[in-house]
């Protein structure tokens, strides 16, 4: 009798840091043999007590119904592996942490990973993929969009929008906006480890230092 089939997608730095948390998830539900990680570069066969499979061998196990994880920090390879899952009939899985706040009014979009101690406060909106690392909070009345990566530590305040792909770096501060002027990060924009932005970043753009400015390479 076949039963669900769980994986991590990625089985380096992010996915060893959600295989974790999506076992606590599923006590109870699925036992470990249930739950892998999926690699197209397998680095091992067996990583944390899990196996690691490729994709097609995931898509071979004979399973009742197949859900993923998808804990690659690269905001690109998320959405090529989206896609991939997409096509071939497996859900994208939610994980957070059993310590994560979430206050009121939040919509999440499919697949978000939370990591231990991220808090998401009220009225927030946060589209497909989303990442928070360990500690990183979202203040309120943010709008987040699709498959943007909050690395650890990450302090957005509130009414910032952050466009999709962006990708905000360890330990970042970013000043709260106004509803009339949110800050807003463009689409595929870097905020370097540690930055402060104070404002807005353009779509595309790298940012460093304190305060913020362009990456002048
Ligand atoms: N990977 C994959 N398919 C892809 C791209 C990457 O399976 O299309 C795997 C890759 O083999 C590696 C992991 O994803 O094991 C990414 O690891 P990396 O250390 O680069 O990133 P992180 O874990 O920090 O996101």
């Amino acid at each position: 009798m076949p039963i669900p089939l769980y994986g991590v997608f990625g089985a380096s730095g992010c996915g060893r840091g959600i295989m974790p948390l999506l076992r606590a998830q599923l006590h109870g539900k699925a036992n470990a043999d249930q739950i892998v990680f999926i690699d197209d570069a397998p680095p091992a066969s067996q990583l944390n007590g899990h196996a690691v499979l490729t994709w097609a061998e995931f898509l071979a196990r004979p399973a009742s119904e197949r859900s993923v994880a998808l804990a690659i920090a690269n905001s690109s390879i998320r959405e090529a592996l989206a896609q991939r899952c997409q096509e071939a009939g497996v859900s994208l899985l939610a994980v957070q942490a059993a310590n994560v706040v979430q206050m009121d009014d939040i919509t999440l979009g499919e697949g978000a990973l939370l990591s231990p101690f991220v808090t998401l406060t009220s009225n927030i909106r946060i589209g497909r993929c989303f990442h928070a690392n360990l500690y990183s909070y979202v203040e309120h009345d943010c709008i987040i969009g699709d498959f943007v990566t909050f690395a650890p530590g990450v302090k957005c305040n509130g009414n910032v929008h952050i466009e999709d792909h962006a990708y905000i770096g360890t330990g970042a501060v970013i000043k709260q906006g106004t509803p009339a002027k949110p800050l807003v990060i463009g689409r595929g924009a870097v905020v370097g480890m540690g930055a402060v932005v104070t404002k807005s970043v353009p779509a595309g753009v790298t940012v460093v230092g304190n305060p913020a400015r362009p990456l002048v390479k």
